[in-house]
C-alpha cells in the first residue's frame, strides 16, 4: 500500500486528536502518504478530503474533539452508499482505510471492507464499550472529568445535607458511571447493566441516612434512568433532599489524559504496522498486557463487561 485514508466518526472523545496525529506521523514515517477525510462517513460522500502530512497534526495531541470533524452519517446504513463511497475511495488511489470511532462506526468501516476497502478501527468513544478491547480512547479522560465535576458537587451536598443526583452519560453501557462512581465514593450507581429499583436504593438511602450518613452522591448513567426520575423518586419517596446534576456535554470535551493520549499513540502504531503487513478488517484493541489486532467477525468473542465486582464494591464502601 502507499496511500491510506483516516477519519473519525461517531461522538467526538478526547484522545481522537491525538490518534490522528499518530496515525499520519507514524504511517509517513513508514513512507506512506495519508489522506485525511471530513466529518466521518460523510465526507466520503460529499466528497471533502485534505493531504495530511506531519505539520497538519501539529499542535493537536492535547485538544480534545477531533481536527477532522466528525457526523453521524444515516444514510451509510445503505449498501448503495457504501459502494458510492468505496468507488470514491479507490477513485483517489487510497489503498486503506483507518477508521477512529465506536461501534458503529466499527459496523460502517466492516460494511466498506465487504465492498472490497481494507479498514482497520482504531477504538474512540468515551463510553469503553466496544467488542475487541478492554479500552477505548477517551474514557480516562471523561472518568477524570467526572470524578473533577463530582468532588465540586460533593461539596454542596456535604454542607446542605443532600443526596447529590448526578446523571452522566452511558446510553448502552454503565462504564462511565461505574468507574467514576468507585473513585469519587459514591454511595450507589445505576448501570444498564443491572435492574433499576428505585424503591431498593432509597432504602439503602434511608438506611445510610440513620446511620448518620448525612449526604451521598448517587451517578445515574443515561441509558439505566433519567436523573430527574431518580430525583423525583427521592424527593416523594423518603424526607431527604435530593438535589440534580445532569452533567451533559463537560463529559466529552477537553484536553486527553496522558493515559489516552498514550493510548492513542500506541493504537495508531499498531495500525499502521497491521496494515503494511497485510492485516485489515480487524480492530485495534487492548486485551490483557498486549495491544491485538481482532478481525471484525472475531470481534464479538472479546466482549468485556462491567466489573462486577467494582461495582458490588461501589455500594459496600459507599455507605
Ligand atoms: P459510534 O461510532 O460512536 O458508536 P454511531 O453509532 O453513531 O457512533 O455510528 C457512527 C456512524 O457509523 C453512523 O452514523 C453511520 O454512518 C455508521 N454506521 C453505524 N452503524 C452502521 C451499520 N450497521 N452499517 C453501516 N454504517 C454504520
Amino acid at each position: 500500500i502507499t496511500k491510506i485514508g483516516v477519519l473519525t466518526s461517531g461522538g467526538d472523545a478526547p484522545g481522537m486528536n491525538a490518534a490522528i496525529r499518530g496515525v499520519t506521523r507514524y504511517a509517513i514515517e513508514q513512507g506512506l502518504s495519508v489522506t485525511g477525510i471530513i466529518r466521518g462517513y460523510e465526507g466520503l460522500l460529499s466528497h471533502e478530503i485534505m493531504p495530511l502530512d506531519r505539520r497538519d497534526v501539529g499542535g493537536i495531541i492535547h485538544r480534545g474533539g477531533t481536527m477532522l470533524r466528525t457526523a453521524r452519517c444515516l444514510e451509510f446504513m445503505e449498501e448503495k452508499t457504501q459502494k458510492e463511497a468505496a468507488a470514491y475511495i479507490r477513485e483517489n488511489d487510497i489503498d486503506a482505510l483507518v477508521v477512529i470511532g465506536g461501534d458503529g462506526s466499527m459496523r460502517g468501516a466492516q460494511a466498506l471492507s465487504k465492498q472490497g476497502i481494507p479498514t482497520i478501527v482504531i477504538p474512540g468513544t468515551i463510553d469503553n464499550d466496544m467488542d475487541g478491547t478492554e479500552y477505548t480512547i477517551g474514557f480516562d479522560t471523561t472518568v477524570n472529568t467526572v470524578l473533577q465535576c463530582v468532588n465540586r458537587i460533593r461539596d454542596t451536598a456535604y454542607s446542605h445535607d443532600r443526596v447529590a443526583v448526578i446523571e452522566v452519560m452511558g446510553r448502552h453501557a454503565g462504564f462511565i458511571a461505574l468507574h467514576a462512581g468507585l473513585a469519587a465514593g459514591a454511595e450507589a450507581v445505576l448501570v444498564p447493566e443491572h435492574d433499576v429499583s428505585l424503591e431498593d436504593l432509597c432504602m439503602h438511602l434511608n438506611e445510610s441516612h440513620r446511620m448518620g450518613k448525612m449526604s451521598s452522591i448517587v451517578i445515574v448513567a443515561e441509558g439505566a434512568m433519567k436523573g430527574s426520575d431518580v430525583y423525583d423518586y427521592i424527593k416523594e419517596h423518603t424526607y431527604l433532599e435530593p438535589n440534580l446534576t445532569v452533567l451533559g456535554y463537560v463529559q466529552r470535551g477537553g484536553s486527553p489524559t496522558a493515559r489516552d493520549a498514550i493510548m492513542a499513540s500506541l493504537f495508531s502504531e499498531k495500525a499502521i504496522d497491521c496494515l503494511l503487513s497485510g492485516t485489515y478488517n480487524c480492530v485495534i484493541g487492548q486485551i490483557g498486557e498486549t495491544i491485538a489486532a481482532t478481525p471484525y467477525t472475531e470481534a464479538p468473542r472479546y466482549h468485556f463487561p462491567l466489573d462486577e465486582n467494582m461495582y458490588r464494591l461501589v455500594h459496600q464502601l459507599g455507605r
